[in-house]
């Protein structure tokens, strides 16, 4: 009797080990050699998972469009880079400092949000902070022709690093943090269009500078 169930045991054993090395094959099998839509797709977001990505821009000053491009950016990658950009040729509203606060105010409660200033090529900055993507909003097809230019030149300086875009939410495809400061400027309410603590940063740099000027860009 005692044999008959040390029999039954080893066979059951044997039993499992044989479909857990049938199913392995196949598993493997399926990896390496079916080319599927869905296999590729789970392999592409397996890997989006594990990659980081620099959004850069003027921010000049952050708005819901923007916010709405990060938040996309965090359902696909894992880390995103808010990169500020220092532009000597543009004249912004608030300086680096003022815009990078702005935006770690934001996104205080996102651990995997950085936000820092940069200078000099973006693929240097991208490359320095470990990051292989780009990411970018477009808003209409105004947009596309410079995003185009810049992704072909970026591409061109470091093949290894990627643009990828995004569209936001209609309800901010017609935002621009130049239109922001204007409607601003004129007191014009900007409610749901940029975070309440950037009004208020708005508010207050007008009224501290009362003859400033906006520059375009
Ligand atoms: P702007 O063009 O408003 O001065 P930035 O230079 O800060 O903005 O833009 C940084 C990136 O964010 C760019 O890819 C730009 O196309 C994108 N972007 C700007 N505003 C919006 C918006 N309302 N919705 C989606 N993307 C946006």
């Amino acid at each position: 009797m005692k044999m008959l169930s040390t029999k039954l045991t080893r066979c059951n054993a044997a039993v499992l080990i044989a479909c857990s090395a049938v199913l392995l094959f196949h598993l493997t099998k399926e990896y390496q050699f079916d080319n599927t839509l869905i296999n590729r797709s789970y392999a592409l977001l397996f890997f989006c998972a594990q990659m980081k990505a620099v959004y850069p821009g003027s921010f000049d000053p952050i708005t819901n469009g923007h916010v709405d491009i990060i938040h996309r950016g965090l359902k696909i990658f894992q880390r995103i880079v808010v990169a500020v950009l220092e532009n000597p040729k543009k004249q912004p509203l608030f300086t680096t400092k003022e815009r990078v606060d702005m935006i770690q105010t934001v996104f205080s409660q996102k651990t995997n949000v950085e936000v820092r200033s940069f200078h000099g090529l973006l693929v240097d900055f991208a490359r320095s902070n470990q990051a292989n993507v780009i990411m970018r909003g477009l808003r209409a097809i105004s947009d596309f022709e410079y995003e185009f230019q810049m992704a072909l030149m970026n591409r061109k300086l470091d093949p290894e690093i990627e643009t990828f875009f995004m569209t936001p939410s209609v309800d901010y495809s017609f935002l621009s943090s130049n239109l922001v400061k204007e409607v601003s400027l004129l007191g014009g309410c900007l409610k749901g269009l940029i975070p309440e603590s950037i009004e208020k940063r708005l508010r207050q740099k007008f009224e501290q500078n009362p003859n400033i000027t906006l520059y375009k860009g």
